[in-house]
């Protein structure tokens, strides 16, 4: 199969980290016979400082052109004080609505070999595998009227919330396609007692619910679901829910199974996936090669399966992580101060060859 990709590397650890997951992509690629096509285009802060703009119009080209965009991170200390359009942060989310990309899938699940690099007690870590599944295209992030508007001392900021039944019913179906591939259970989560986007939420997922028999629903605010998470995450199994709040929790999750350094994420949906790590670009880390590449390659094997259907070769990869874990490979984001630990190019290396190995004995 011709693997045509586009890689946005970004900005601080992105490039570092996208490095590895195209070396790992390589491996699994050149043992099941797919030929990679890659183009490389700048996003976010790279793009800034070359053309003024952080999704210039060759990168929005080139991702629509290809069959799946892997990226690494954007933002840059350097464009803080940008105005809000001017922001790396801003090609990103041009770049997802371009996309269509309305479902962000965020998985988070606890490795055997890094349960104790969870903040959480073993026993309550052990076995947790999560499923979040983020509106993405909705919701305050986008809704307008946005502004701040007034004098000085007085002005006056406003964001809207806001979700129409199509949008909510589509992101549903996602999840509960989902669930039936894993525990029949989905978990939605919402502000019903506050909020009317989340009451009509509520309504359409109870609605779509009754398509899928085999799936247990149940509902759950959004403060109490934090809650719940860090005292029995491994109850839960896919989690629904809107663009902030799929925003908070999944970082959340990314702490409880131990290092933001190991998520992946899948924005899917429209006609082209993007596969991103959900860590930002580290600007504290970047340059020095001990960023975990980890997210970044798990992220590829979502983009294998999500975009290829290449389940088979996704697994490789994932079992690959699993492998070199248990041999004590660690980056310095899974060891404490001063104990021993791997660069970004090293686990890199060591998940492709584990990648090689496996695959030569299939
Ligand atoms: P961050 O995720 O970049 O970093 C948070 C902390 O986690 C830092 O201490 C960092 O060193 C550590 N960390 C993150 N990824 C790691 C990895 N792979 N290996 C080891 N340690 C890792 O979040 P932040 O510091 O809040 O944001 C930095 C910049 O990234 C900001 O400009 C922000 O807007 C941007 N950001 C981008 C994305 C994205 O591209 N999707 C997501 C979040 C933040």
């Amino acid at each position: 199969m011709l693997l045509n990709l586009t890689i946005l590397p970004g900005d601080g650890i992105g490039p570092e980290v996208t490095e590895q997951a195209v070396l790992v992509l390589q491996a699994v690629a050149d043992a099941f016979g797919h030929r990679l096509q890659l183009q490389h285009k700048n996003i976010g802060g790279a793009a800034l400082a070359a053309v003024n703009d952080p999704l210039p119009a060759d990168t929005i080209q080139a991702c629509v052109a290809s069959s799946a965009v892997l990226l690494g991170a954007v933002g840059s200390p350097a464009f803080d004080h940008n105005p809000g359009h001017l922001r790396p942060e801003a090609g990103l989310l041009r770049l997802r609505r371009e996309l269509g990309a309305y479902a962000n899938l965020r998985p988070a699940i606890c490795f055997p070999a890094l349960e104790d690099c969870s903040p959480l007690r073993v026993d309550l870590v052990r076995g947790t595998d999560i499923m979040i599944v983020r509106e993405l295209l909705g919701g305050l992030y986008f809704g307008e009227p946005r502004s701040i508007q007034g004098a000085p001392r007085s002005r006056v900021a406003t964001n809207t919330m806001t979700y129409d039944e199509p949008a909510i019913e589509r992101i549903t179906r996602i999840a509960f396609d989902l669930a039936v591939k894993r525990r029949n259970r989905v978990l939605s989560v919402d502000k019903a007692n506050v909020l009317e986007c989340s009451r009509l939420w509520r309504e359409v997922v109870i609605r779509c619910a009754k398509d899928y028999p085999g799936v247990q629903l149940s509902h759950m605010y959004v403060d109490s679901a934090a809650m719940s998470l860090v005292q029995r995450p491994k109850d839960f199994d896919v989690i629904l829910t809107e663009n902030m709040f799929g925003d908070i929790l999944s970082d959340q999750a990314g702490g409880v199974v131990g290092s933001l350094g190991l998520l992946a994420s899948a924005s899917i949906g429209g006609p082209v996936g993007l596969y991103e790590p959900v860590h930002g670009s580290a600007p504290d880390i970047a340059g020095k090669g001990i960023a975990n590449p980890l997210g970044a390659i798990l992220s590829a094997a979502l983009l294998l399966r999500h975009s290829f259907r290449l389940a088979r070769e996704a697994v490789y990869i994932e079992s690959a992580v699993g492998a070199v874990l248990n041999q004590g490979s660690r980056t310095s984001d899974l060891v404490p101060a001063g104990q021993h630990s791997v660069s970004t190019s090293e686990m890199g290396r060591r998940v492709a060859e584990a990648v090689r190995i496996s695959t030569s004995e299939k």
